[in-house]
Parts: structure tokens; sequence; C-alpha cells
């Protein structure tokens, strides 16, 4: 019996479109993943939405001479579209201003308010002393006090990874306009950290299949949990359903707190939208599995922070207590991070005009492309440089030359001699060899797919497309005019191969592999794609919004070899891949050139 999966993806923030390194980090990943466990006969629920609270919502849509309404309603619908068109398969992409998010939100902080795991205190906060406005902790800038790295932010140190405090700060500055900001005294809500650092210690030690980076990283950091603070002197956000606080204009949770409850409330309001409110439940209890997708910067967030928030729920760390309106719920199974995807060594950014946005990528050269680089070149393992040089190398020679052709010159060989599948005689101990081949890798790449090794996954699927196109060459079925039998066997074991290579690249290459299905006689959807629909609010109907969903249980993608059908027609094909100029390499393309 196979467990039902949570895929949960990071939330993408609202505030621009997003680039190619953000997708490289949470999205494709965790698309290939969902697509393999259904195609293994998995239950999937993959969710996600934009991040839509917090002060650089507030600040963009200043510069933008938006609303922050109408900013967040921009974003949303840009973002939307970028995943759609990147085929990401979402169960539900929504957005964290719903009132489904914001009840959601509430619920779960109070479990954690009656549990004990939410303290009030005093602390110093920043203002800008010209404009008299909250700064918020990642926008001041300073000198990180424990490793000595001049780039620490409020909030978190990138370089040493530790959660600061912005008063701890050396030589703090604002990142907006440069000035030293004043710190003030405001009541602020704060998540008892501490209390679950036995809890959290004894889940990490049994998360040994974790990527060994996230988990040291994670068990570093426990040793020194503080108190978090979750609410902010902020008007734009989700309010404190407290007396005293639910009414205060500018007290609001912190814009981290409410984006990581957003897989729950998504996960709610999933289900509320298919018509059993409790559909849910099946992705967050026993026997089911969640793996959470995000970049490295993410990471402290989903094997600690968010871990935190559940066992609070649940009534599990030090102080106990009795689980809230969501039951127990499961903690993360697997928190799968990337590196970050850089551009000329350093990491993709708007402001230092470094920048590739998914939309405009997608436009000029398709899902596919990207999702493959992505896949087989991305910053899996490590931080991973992206060059147009490198683009250009894999699609031409990896996904046009080497499986484009290996589809083209076998279809349209049986189109040609056949016009049919061709019926195969007398197999010999190469054809038995490369079929064998191809139902082996259906383990192993099975295998590298479960736990996340997209590079290794891609290559052995790649392996068996390089052997059949040796096995063309060696076996030179254009050669074989006086012997159409052995013709026709040759040509029916590489499209039984084409078939087997199809199915293993398709959570990798989901559009193309549509179209080989097609190629090769097939009808209806082999890969579902994603569709945006406009719906309304679900406790406000006079909102609507576009969310992202699919009808993914009608797709025939099967983790299996599937006979192919003797007899079955073949049209001439058309080519999969489009060659690029080699020129764009050296060059960019016009949108982005090469400095
Ligand atoms: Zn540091």
């Amino acid at each position: 019996m196979s467990a039902p999966v949570l895929t949960a993806v990071a939330w993408p923030y609202a505030n621009g479109p997003r680039h190619i390194g953000h997708v490289s980090g949470f999205g494709v990943p965790s698309d290939v993943f969902s697509r393999y466990m259904r195609m293994s006969g998995h239950r999937v629920l993959m969710v996600s939405g934009t991040d839509e609270h917090g002060t650089p919502i507030l600040v963009q849509a200043e510069k933008e001479g938006l609303t922050t309404r109408q900013l967040v309603d921009k974003y949303n619908r840009v973002i939307a579209e970028d995943l759609q068109g990147l085929g990401l398969s979402y169960d539900l992409f929504t957005r964290t201003t719903t009132g489904n998010h914001y009840q959601v939100v509430q619920d779960l902080f109070l479990a954690l308010w009656r549990n004990g795991y939410v303290q009030s205190k005093t602390q110093m906060g920043a203002i800008s002393p010209s404009t008299g406005r909250t700064l918020p902790d990642r926008y001041i800038e300073g000198t990180c006090p424990i490793c000595g790295y001049d780039g620490a932010r409020g909030d978190q140190c990138d370089n040493c990874g530790n959660q600061l405090d912005p008063v701890d700060l050396k030589n703090p500055r604002s990142r907006i306009n440069g000035e030293v900001p004043k710190f003030i005294e405001t009541e602020h809500l704060f998540l008892d950290l501490p209390s679950f650092t036995e809890s959290l210690g004894s889940w990490l030690s049994t998360r040994t299949e974790w990527r060994p980076n996230v988990l040291k990283f994670s068990q570093n950091l426990i040793e020194d949990l503080r108190p978090r603070p979750i609410t902010r002197d902020l008007d734009w956000g989700i309010p404190v359903p407290l007396d005293g606080w639910r009414d205060a204009p500018m007290k609001r949770f912190y814009v981290w707190f409410d984006a990581v409850i957003g897989y729950l409330s998504a996960s709610v309001e999933w289900a509320r939208r298919t018509g059993d409110a409790d559909a849910w439940k099946e992705f967050w209890t026993d026997p089911a599995q969640a793996y959470y997708f995000m970049g490295k910067d993410n990471i402290v967030f989903h094997s600690l922070i968010w871990p935190s928030l559940l066992l609070g729920q649940n009534g599990a760390g030090d102080k106990g207590g009795t689980p809230g309106r969501f039951d127990t719920l499961n903690l993360p199974t697997e928190v799968v991070s990337s590196e970050f995807l850089t551009m000329s060594g350093s990491k993709f950014s708007t402001s230092r005009g470094t920048v590739i946005y998914v939309g405009d990528f997608l436009k000029e050269f398709g899902p596919d492309a990207l999702r493959y680089f992505i896949s087989a070149a991305g910053p899996e393992n490590q931080d991973t440089d992206f060059t147009w040089d490198e683009f250009v190398r894999r699609t031409n020679f990896e996904l046009a030359n080497e499986w484009g052709n290996l589809v083209n010159r076998s279809v349209s060989m049986a189109h040609k001699n056949v016009g049919a599948v061709p019926a195969p005689t007398a197999p010999t101990a190469a054809d038995a060899e490369l079929k064998a081949l191809a139902k082996a890798a259906f383990t192993s790449v099975g295998d590298n797919l479960r736990r996340s090794r997209f590079k290794a996954a891609v290559s052995e699927a790649m392996r068996v497309v390089g052997a059949a196109n040796k096995y063309l060459s060696d076996e030179e079925p254009w050669k074989r005019k006086d012997d159409p039998a052995r013709r026709d066997t040759i040509l029916h074991t590489a499209l039984q191969v084409v078939s087997d290579a199809n199915t293993l690249l398709t959570p990798f290459l989901p559009h193309s592999a549509q179209k080989v299905h097609e190629l090769l006689g097939g009808k209806g959807v082999w890969a579902a794609q994603p569709e945006i629909r406009q719906v309304d609010d679900l406790d406000d109907p006079s909102i609507s919004y576009p969310v992202l969903t699919g009808d993914y249980a009608g797709e025939q993608a099967s983790w299996e070899s599937v006979d192919i059908e003797v007899g079955k027609p073949l049209e001439k094909p058309e080519p999969l891949f489009t060659k690029l100029d080699p020129k764009l390499g050296e060059t960019g393309p016009e949108w982005a050139p090469i400095a």
C-alpha cells in the first residue's frame, strides 16, 4: 500500500516576479518528485501559494505606486502564471491573503497559546528615525555578533546561519536608506523555541535519510534556540486573536509565522474545495509522508521552526498540552533543500542586475529545456553557476541530439517503412540486452527520485537513451532493406525503449513526454498539466482570485514499462526540441545579454 504524500513547496514572496534561481530551489525539484510519486501509485497533495504579508510588500507597493492589495494581486497572478507555464503540478497553489488562511493561522496560534508555548514580552524594536515607521529585522544590516560577518541581517546571519536579534548587530544600519535605526520598547508575542529543544533533538536523530548538510545544519542550531518573536508592529498582516491584540491596528503576526502555516492552510483550502472538508487529514497523519522543498536560506524554518509549531499544536513540547483543532499533525518526513543557482558566481539578485525572470525564459525557450537544465545541472548539492553556454550545450547535445534524435529517427523509420509499430521476430541478444537495461532503469531511476537525487536520476534515464542510440548505430536498420524482418525487429526494439525512456523522463519533461506519447500513437492525457482557475474566496464570496490546480488523477503515465502495441499507426514525427543557436552561449539572449 502506497502511503499518501504531502509535497509542501516553499511559498514564493509576492513582491515581484520570480527568477530562475527561485524555481530551481523550490519549483522544479518538487514537481519532478510529485510527478514521480503519482506515477508510482501514491496519492499526492502538492500545495503552496504566494507569501503576501510583511514589510517588503509595503515597500514595493510604495515603489510601484500601488496599494498593498493591488501589488499582491498583481504578483500573485504573475507568479501563478509562471509556475503554470513551467508545468508545476500543484493540487493547489493559493495565497496567504485568503479568509481560510487567516482562520487556520489564528486557530493554530490559539493551540500554541493554550498549551503555553507563546509568551508576551517587551522588547526593543527598531524604527526609522526619519519616517517613524517600524524597521523590520531584515531591513537592518550590520556585523554578526557571532561570526563577525559584515553583511548579517537583523533576523539571520547568512554566513553562520544563526538567528539574530537586530539589537545585537554591531554597527547596525538601515538597508533602505543607510541611517542608524532607533530602538524603542514595544510588546510582542514570542514562540518559546527552547521548550522544543528536546523533542526536536530526538526527532532529528531519527532523520537519518536527510541530506547530510541539512541535518547537520539543523542539529547545530538546536542548542542555541531562543524565543522568537511571532508578532510585528505593522498594519499589513493577520491580526492576533487575543483580547487587547485583536483590534490593535499596528500588531500583526510576523510574516514568517503566517507563511509557514500556509502548508496546512493550503491543504485545508484544497480539501474544502473538493467538497470533503476533512480530506486534508489523510496527508497530515500517519502513514502519510511529508516532503518539504526549498532553497537553503529557508532550511531553519522547515527543519526547526515549523516542526516546533507543529509540536506545540500537538501538545508535544516540554510543556505538554493537548492537540488543537487540527488533532495530531505529522512532522516533516524530509526537508529537501537546494543550494543556490548563481550567475557569474554571485547569488541571483534583482538588486545586482543579474536576474533572469522565469516568464522571459519560458517565452523564449519553453518549459522542458529549463526543467531539464535544473534537473541535470542545477544546484542540488552545491552552489552552481548558471551560464548560457551550459544551457545551450545541455539543450542541443542532450535534449535535441540525444533524446530528440532517438525519438525522431525511431518513429520516422517505422513510419516510412511500415506506417505503424512493426512486429518483432526472433530477437537477438542485443535486442534483449537493451530492453532489459531500460526495464532495470525503472528501479534505479525510481530509487533516486524517491530520495530526491535528481541529477543521478536524470543521468540514469539518459544512459538508457545513450544505449538506444548506440544500439541503432550498431544495428543500422536503415541498411536492412533486404531483411525487413530483422529491420522491423530492430525498430520494434527501438520504439519499445523510446516508450520506456519516455516514461522515465516524464517527471522531468512532462510537456515533451505528452508529445512522445502521441508520436507513438497514444491518445489522451499522458502527463497532466496544471491550469489557472478563478475562484471565489471560501469565506468571502465578494473576493475572487486565481489558483493553480489540475486534474492529475486522469493521467495515463505510470511508473512501469508498458509493451508497445504492434500495428498502432505512426505519423511522420515533428522534431521534439528546437536546437539553439550556439552563439547564444556567447552572447545570451537580447533580454539578458552577457555583460
Ligand atoms: Zn554570523
